[in-house]
């Protein structure tokens, strides 16, 4: 895919959503950082609902630390791998108040050495509470980025290098909504809505015209 059509598809993409951001529910790049870790194989509506009675409770790294590890899963016990999870979040807590004086870290090393806290996470962390131009891929953004032929890549590391890369630079910040939201919406993973699509013509998925109706 050449430059051009790469930023048509953004100029699309940005004219129908100018202020995209992340459904899941947060008001502090503490809350955000919880929420993200608690959503790994688990839907932003299902953590939204369990972090809606957890946060006016508990939105702090001393507050959660205090309801403990039990304490946590009564809060969260909806959502997959909660066992894990409410470790992970008390073991991050702990770590935030010991050596960040409580406040989340705004680089991608601090982030990643907290437990349960990956590239994804850290990605996501740096670009929507912080404003950098990171990308973190998930699933929708690597079938995205593989069909339409906007950044290609065997691997989730390969497809965040090259979008990077190749996304024009006054739509990075805010590629990574766009791409999820796309994916989640329009172009599905079982059956894309291309009939629909605001880039059909733009996208160089080979079987689209199979989906067209
Ligand atoms: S045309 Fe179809 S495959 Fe291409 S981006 Fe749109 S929904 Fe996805």
């Amino acid at each position: 895919m050449n430059k051009q059509k790469r930023t048509e598809i953004f100029t699309r993409l940005r004219d129908a959503n100018p202020n995209p951001t992340t459904e899941l529910n947060y008001s502090s790049p503490f809350e955000l950082l919880i929420a993200v870790i608690l959503s790994a194989q688990a839907t932003d509506v299902g953590v939204n609902k369990a972090t809606d009675k957890l946060y006016p409770v508990a939105n702090t790294p001393e507050a959660i630390f205090a309801l403990g590890v039990d304490g946590l899963k009564e809060y969260i016990k909806t959502i997959g791998l909660f066992n894990s999870k409410a470790e992970n979040v008390i073991k991050t807590c702990r770590m935030l108040i010991d050596q960040h004086g409580s406040e989340v870290p705004d680089t991608r090393e601090a982030l990643e050495a907290l437990p349960g806290v990956g590239r994804k996470t850290a990605n996501v962390v740096l670009n929507t509470a912080f404003g950098q131009p990171a990308m973190a891929v998930d699933t929708h953004i690597f079938r995205v980025s593989n069909r339409t032929g906007i950044a290609p890549g065997k691997n989730v590391l390969e497809v965040e290098k090259r979008l990077v890369r190749l996304i024009p630079k006054e739509f990075l910040l805010d590629a990574h909504h766009w791409l999820i939201l796309h994916g989640r919406y329009t172009c599905t993973a079982r059956k894309p809505k291309c009939g629909i699509c605001p880039i059909e013509d733009l996208c160089e998925f080979k079987q689209k015209r199979d989906y067209l109706d």
